[in-house]
């Protein structure tokens, strides 16, 4: 058998290789992540095995606790189970199998975090030996046993995608202070691994990923507050609401719901929202239960905008009254003609109805709300000024308004 045979991190069929005379440790066997052909390891056996694989003597097999990668790859070159070079211990009690698992893996590069986890786990656990002593066995920090232990607790969907994006270790720090919120753990954990591949977006530093638990430990306790206060989703029941634009508006952020009410009172809001328009303007708004209008609400509407239509009408008249000085029969144009026409013209941008000009000489001027057509039939227009800040520089703007329309009247 050639290591032609074998593809670099191709999965090993253990049943297949593994000799009649050995059984796997429970717990130690899971440790490890799947073992997969490492054709290096494949090329320094042939050199010969010189660390022997230590197995432990039970009843009836041989239970292999250490160097199960050189175990298999030996068995893939095709090594029969006399040649293999074993170190066979009698009477290791559970504890020391684990231990010597453990130590033996965790002292060497090539076990991951994950992997070290699980051994930490079960020593804990099936070897029943204190995070105290663990520490001083395997010479790590109590913090360090405890923090990698504590992997474990990360759901295992984000743990895999975890493991399987190669995420740096760093990350599951704050994934773990989202516990027990599995989508808010997916959704950071999708950002992260953005972070990772785009370089442009996502969450790059561990750092951004703790702002993003406050963010959204922040965005949770704001959500239940508003829950406790008004409680659910008054059309569908969903628990997901929040605050509309409005003082007291709330929506809900059901897929397919949209339902906007009224905090205090639960009204629709629309409802709510003609009730009050109504009530501002003088209409007598009777229910005949609650919720119920007397007036339909497209009548209530029909009166509402007639009201504003004066309204309107009444405003318009009060601008005919505005002082003279912002006003001329001349067209927008002719009355920037000066201006453009002149030298003292740094930039001159024109957006819709806003202008702005920016003069040589140190004066800003920006105009906005141009360009109203007067109902006399003659066009004219209308500048006002607005001045960035101080009083003085308003004040020099106006001048230099009713100058420009003292030209062009002229
Ligand atoms: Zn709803």
């Amino acid at each position: 058998m050639t290591e032609q045979q074998f593809e670099e991190g191709q999965a090993i069929d253990i049943a297949k290789y593994k000799d009649k005379e050995v059984s796997l440790h429970p717990e130690i066997f899971k440790w490890r992540d799947a073992l997969t052909v490492d054709l290096g390891l494949m090329r320094s056996l042939e050199d010969g095995q010189i660390q022997p694989i230590v197995f432990r003597l039970l009843k009836d097999t041989h239970e292999l606790l250490v160097g199960s990668r050189r175990y298999f790859h030996q068995k893939l070159r095709g090594v029969s189970w006399e040649d293999i070079l074993k170190d066979v211990r009698e009477n290791v009690t559970e504890r020391d199998a684990l231990l010597m698992a453990a130590s033996e893996n965790i002292f060497r590069v090539d076990f991951n975090p994950w992997e070290e986890a699980r051994a930490i786990n079960s020593l804990l656990t099936k070897g029943k030996i204190s995070v105290k002593d663990l520490a001083k066995k395997l010479g790590k920090s109590q913090s360090y046993i405890s923090s990698r232990r504590a992997l474990l607790q990360l759901p295992k969907k984000i743990r895999e995608r975890f493991e399987k994006k190669d995420v740096p270790i760093g990350y599951a720090s704050p994934l773990m202070k989202l516990e027990g919120m599995e989508e808010a753990q997916a959704a950071l954990l999708g950002e992260i691994v953005d972070g990772m591949t785009r370089g442009y977006s996502g969450v790059r530093t561990i750092e951004a990923a703790d702002e993003f638990v406050t963010r959204l430990k922040k965005e949770i306790k704001d959500k239940e507050e508003l829950l406790a206060k008004y409680g659910s989703c008054p059309k569908c029941g969903s628990k997901n609401i929040a605050r509309g634009y409005r003082d007291n508006q709330l929506h809900c952020e059901a897929e397919d719901c949209d339902h906007r009410w009224h905090g205090e009172t639960k009204e629709p809001w629309a409802y709510y929202e003609l009730k009050q328009n109504a009530q501002e303007m003088g209409f007598e708004i009777v229910e005949e239960e609650p919720g119920q209008l007397k007036l339909t609400p497209k009548q209530i509407a029909e009166m509402i905008e007639r009201k504003a239509e004066k309204e309107r009408q009444e405003k318009e008249a009060a601008e005919e009254e505005l002082p003279k000085n912002f006003r001329s029969k001349a067209t927008l144009l002719t009355l920037l003609e000066p201006m453009i026409a002149g030298d003292n013209i740094q930039k001159l941008e024109v957006r819709d109805e806003k202008i702005e000009i920016q003069l040589i000489e140190g004066m800003d001027l920006y105009f906005d709300g141009l360009r109203k057509d007067y109902a006399d039939g003659v066009s004219k227009a209308r500048i006002m000024t607005a001045g960035w800040g101080r009083d003085d520089s308003v004040k020099r703007n106006h001048a230099h308004v009713n100058k420009m329309t003292a030209v062009a009247d002229a």
